[in-house]
């Protein structure tokens, strides 16, 4: 037995209790750094002994292996759907059936929020998380085991009474990840998700689990099964057990003692449906009693002791009057449909987003159209499907010009959004302003979208770095400015002064870069200044950046007009330097191999892995920047080209002792 042991499991048990306090509790007892330490401790101990590694390994929660493809697998017991009552009427009638069937028996109802997610059943054995599948037909769904491992709320080990067990519950994403999902998307000119359920389904079953690493899904269940039955007599107890083995039980639940309670219960999430962090699509409602479950029993598609509550579908019927386009921060063209107004849920709604051209396909839909709109939350309002075709329809063209300053649009290939490519468009610039005022970005309050207008239109804005030169005099010409307002806007411009470098980095609008990778540059590079005069091959080396990323920043800062507006915010004084994360001094750090030929026991990804959590890098072609190449078996080219240059030659054997902290004799 390995030496590193006793190490490697009490580092898994003190970062499974961490993840838990972190993720489920809300109450993290470490600081970021110092669960990292203890992570990148892990990870270096698993690469320097592969054999250790176990699939419960907190490690494993940064996506292990691609997918080959879709694989399904059966449910242990059936996976089926609620009914739905859709008002006050038809849960009195499901109420009555029940207090039939009890004979007058006395019983309660557990009311638990109806989240708008994707349903997974996750399977434990001998404590540890073996497998999760999604709903699918509610017999065979599709294995997404290696994604759902990925989910921070899923415990990969618990301990339990029961040699197997499972789970069911919904993944769901927040608003807030979801938003920032798309963002990225915009970014990367990818279509972007229509909701946070559609977001969640489509990142739990993507076929890289370290994408779905990155995505903060959250798992919450609902149901503890053993041999497909619940164990406990009541349905609230099992909640509770479930919460005192670890997962992540929503708190939001109430036991209901009659009908009125219940629908006293439903009418209050209504309204303050909006206020919470995910979406829920209604209540559900389970009678509380096991035994009186077992008593009601089945049809052929549902349990007779449960119900779905739904809210009403925020949604309605009108006609798409015309459609435009807007032109957003990265020039972007977003078709926007400008409808009969219609209330929606209490709002009125006279647009809604098309997102791109590809979407307007998708939905068939031509101006004059009648469709259907629906909101959710506080998003967009979006077309979800044409109704009825217009007699006298008319096609959408996607301008060939800006309709802003006019310069060509260009589609590039494989993109989906058409863009203003002129970087001083007006449109852009706004867009572009709004962001760096952002509450999240820099802060400045009162600066909204009219105000941003007007300073544009004037030319008094014409750069970022123009809002530091803004003057009281100029702000007292403008509509509806007084001179408090003056005063407070530059005073929030002022103050903005002191806000972190990455807020800085953010706002600056490199493409590719938000607020995670913002986070990471400053904690890497510790200023602009050092940012802006990094290499390609160096800005690699931060976290999360790879070669696309790399190339956005280090093109950024060689642009003329950008390199002129760092200076001037350098010189308006905003802050510039961040504190360096000093990162636990990893074995390979700093080292670049390159791989090549077939190793003796480790597959080329696994090799890949251990370097890279042992702080190494590994790229594909060989230069006069590799330190090591690594060949095995039929190594070809790459491997002459290394001989030729005097590079390091690596056997599997002298990695391993590399990796290990030991000398090579190479
Ligand atoms: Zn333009």
């Amino acid at each position: 037995m390995s030496s590193a042991l006793p190490r490697v499991e009490a580092l898994r048990e003190e970062l499974r209790r961490h993840e838990h306090l972190y993720y489920v509790l809300d109450r993290p007892e470490l600081s970021d750094a110092d669960y990292d330490r203890l992570f990148r401790e892990l990870q270096a101990l698993e690469a320097a002994h592969p054999e250790l590694v176990t699939p419960d390994s907190p490690t494993m929660r940064v996506g292990g292996k691609p997918r080959e493809g879709v694989a399904t697998a059966a449910h242990s017991s059936p996976m089926l759907s609620l009914d739905n009552a859709l008002n006050q009427g038809e849960l009195r009638e499901f109420d009555r059936r029940v207090r039939e069937l009890l004979k007058d028996d006395s019983y309660a109802y557990v009311a638990e929020l109806k989240l708008d997610g994707l349903s997974l059943a996750a399977r434990y054995e001998h404590g540890e998380f073996v497998r999760a599948i999604t709903r699918g037909d509610g017999l065979t769904g599709e294995d997404v085991t290696e994604n759902a491992r990925t989910i921070r709320t899923l415990p990969l080990r618990v301990t339990s009474p029961y040699a197997s067990f499972e789970v069911r519950g919904e993944v769901i994403l927040t608003r807030r990840a979801f938003e920032q999902i798309n963002l990225e998307r915009e970014r990367d000119g990818l279509p972007l998700y229509v909701n946070p359920r559609n977001s969640a389904a489509g990142s739990l079953r993507l076929l890289d689990p370290a994408v779905t690493a990155k995505r903060r899904l959250e798992f919450l269940p609902y149901f503890l099964l053993v041999d497909g039955q619940p164990v406990f007599a009541s349905h609230a107890a099992s909640l509770e057990a479930m919460q005192a083995m670890g997962f992540k039980v929503n708190p939001l639940r109430q036991l209901c003692a009659d009908v009125d309670a219940l629908w006293e219960f439903f009418t209050s999430w209504e309204d303050r449906r909006d206020a919470l962090p995910y979406e829920i699509d209604g209540v559900v409602a389970k009678v509380d009693s096991v035994a009186q479950q077992s008593l009601l029993g089945w049809t052929a598609k549902a349990p007779r002791w449960a119900i779905a509550l739904k809210y009403q579908a925020r949604a309605a019927e009108t006609v798409v009057e015309d459609i435009g386009v807007q032109v957003g921060r990265t020039g972007a063209l977003t078709p926007v449909a400008f409808l009969r107004p219609v209330a929606v849920g209490g709002v009125t709604v006279s647009r809604a987003t098309l997102h791109n051209e590809d979407e307007i396909t998708r939905l068939g839909l031509e101006i004059g159209d009648t469709v259907i709109v629906e909101r959710s939350g506080d998003v967009i309002p979006k077309v979800v499907r044409v109704e009825q075709q217009a007699a006298d329809r008319r096609p959408f063209r996607m301008p060939t010009a800006c309709p802003v300053c006019g310069e060509p649009v260009v589609r590039a290939e494989g993109e989906v959004a058409a863009r203003c490519v002129n970087s001083s468009c007006p449109a852009r610039l706004k867009e572009s302003l709004l962001h760096f005022a952002r509450r999240s970005v820099m802060d400045l309050d009162g600066v909204g979208e009219a105000l941003v207008d007007q300073l544009v239109e004037r030319k008094y804005v014409q750069s970022l770095a123009d809002f530091y030169t803004l003057t009281e005099e100029q702000l007292l010409t403008l509509e509806r400015m007084g001179e408090k307002s003056a005063r407070k806007v530059l005073g929030n411009i002022r103050n903005s002064k002191q806000k972190p470098l990455p807020r800085l980095l953010n706002g600056l609008g490199i493409p590719f870069v938000g607020e995670r990778t913002a986070q990471i540059l400053a904690e890497t590079f510790g200023s602009v200044t050092a940012l802006a005069e990094a290499e390609e091959e160096t800005l690699q080396q931060a976290e999360e950046v790879g070669p696309k990323v790399a190339k956005s920043i280090y093109t950024f800062f060689r642009v003329p007009r950008n390199q002129e507006l760092v200076q001037r915010l350098h010189d308006a004084g905003l802050t510039w330097t961040h504190t360096v994360k000093v990162r636990e001094r990893a074995p390979l750090a700093g080292l670049t191999f390159v791989l090549t030929g077939t190793l003796p026991t480790l597959s080329r990804e696994q090799a890949k892995e251990m370097i890279e959590a042992a702080g190494g890098k590994v790229t594909s072609s060989v230069s006069k920047k590799t330190n090591y190449i690594v060949a095995g078996e039929e190594a070809g080219s790459k491997l002459e080209k290394a001989r030729a240059l005097g590079l390091k030659i690596l056997a599997q054997d002298d990695l391993e002792r590399l990796l290990r902290g030991e000398e090579t004799n190479q």
